[in-house]
């Protein structure tokens, strides 16, 4: 029998974060059997999403995994592991995932990597993976000890997405969970970031660096984000000069993006940057400088000023 990946879901609105379906992807090409655990409140809509790329789907509804509850996602995660033994167990690296697993692994005491960025099977079946240290000057190459599940979170955009399948089946999974063990609950949650998707799950990425000059000029680039339904990204130049959060930053030691389209706007192009983003689909660079870096991998290349173009292209978008 084939052995089992417990993929845990964190969804939102419905839809599944891309990091899970693509692990659940990986385990499928790794020759193992992914099952995607969801919960929520109503996990029907994203189950469904998890279907055609999982051999099964476990869904448990309570209005208590409404939001992520360390302990309720915790119980229920126990329970998924019991029930299925499998050899590895993966969630997101969001923040949300990152506590999850971690507190999985440590309560069924098996060992765990964070952030991976690549998976493998050694010849024992075991899972091998890789991860990036250092900010990205080194590679880890990560083997589990001990014969029971080894507990990983993955980074978005890891590992491509394979076409889907007939959808496995979606079983429910029984809730149960006692109210009086739940030692702490999420009461309201705030979007930050203007409403804005976030840069890793984005089909479009406009991003700035430090050729945007100033960080007021960013505000053009959320202008056109906004337009565009696009997430804003930014270079590492500009996340240590403070005038963008880390979680935007695209790069080897910062988020790997692969939307469909990607947009810079005074960007050089180093490696360092590229190596986030070359998994997208057209490239489209802006610079004002012709020999920048960035326009060998540019699909279509712009030699301008970012701060003539950005506003021209608000405008020819309109409201
Ligand atoms: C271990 C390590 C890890 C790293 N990880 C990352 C990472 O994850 N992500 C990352 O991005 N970097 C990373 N870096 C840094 C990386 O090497 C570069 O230093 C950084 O990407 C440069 O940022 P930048 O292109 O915004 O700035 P700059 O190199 O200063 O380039 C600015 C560009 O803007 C252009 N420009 C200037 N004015 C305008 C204008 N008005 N209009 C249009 N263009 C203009 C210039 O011609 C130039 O090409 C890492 C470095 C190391 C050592």
């Amino acid at each position: 029998m084939m052995s089992a990946a417990l993929v845990l879901v964190e969804h939102a609105s419905g839809v599944p974060r891309r990091a899970c379906l693509e692990t659940l992807c990986k385990a499928r090409d790794l020759g193992l059997s992914p099952v995607a655990l969801v919960c929520g409140a109503d996990p029907a809509a994203a189950a469904v999403a998890c279907a055609p790329f999982a051999d099964r789907v476990l869904a448990a509804a309570s209005d208590d995994l409404e939001r992520y509850n360390a302990d309720a996602h915790l119980a229920l995660a126990a329970r998924a592991v019991a029930e299925l033994s499998p050899v590895l167990v993966a969630g997101p690296s969001t923040i949300t995932g990152r506590d999850l697993v971690a507190r999985l692994s440590a309560r069924l005491g098996g060992p765990y990597a964070a952030e991976i960025i690549d998976l493998a099977l050694g010849a024992d079946g075991r899972p091998l993976a890789v991860r990036a240290v250092h900010g990205g000057k080194a590679l880890a190459r990560i083997a589990f000890e001990g014969s029971g599940p080894c507990f990983v979170t993955v980074r978005s955009n890891a590992f491509p997405m394979s076409e889907p399948r007939a959808p496995g089946p979606i079983e429910s999974l029984e809730a149960g969970i006692d109210p009086s063990s739940l030692r702490m609950r999420v009461t309201n949650v705030e979007e930050t970031g203007g409403g804005r998707v976030g840069v890793t799950e984005a089909d479009i990425v406009v991003a700035g660096g430090r050729g945007l000059g100033d960080p007021g000029n960013f505000a053009l680039l959320e202008r056109l984000a906004d337009r565009l339904g696009a997430a804003v990204g930014a270079s590492r130049a500009v996340v240590d000069a403070g005038w963008r959060d880390a979680s935007d930053q695209v790069g080897k030691s910062g988020n790997t993006v692969a939307p469909g389209l990607y947009v810079a706007f005074g960007v050089s192009g180093s490696a360092h940057h590229v190596m986030g983003m070359d998994g997208s689909g057209v490239v489209v660079v802006i610079n004002k400088d012709p020999n920048a870096l960035f326009f060998q991998y540019a699909d279509h290349g712009l030699a301008a000023d970012a701060l003539e173009i950005l506003p021209a292209l608000i405008e020819a978008l309109g409201e």
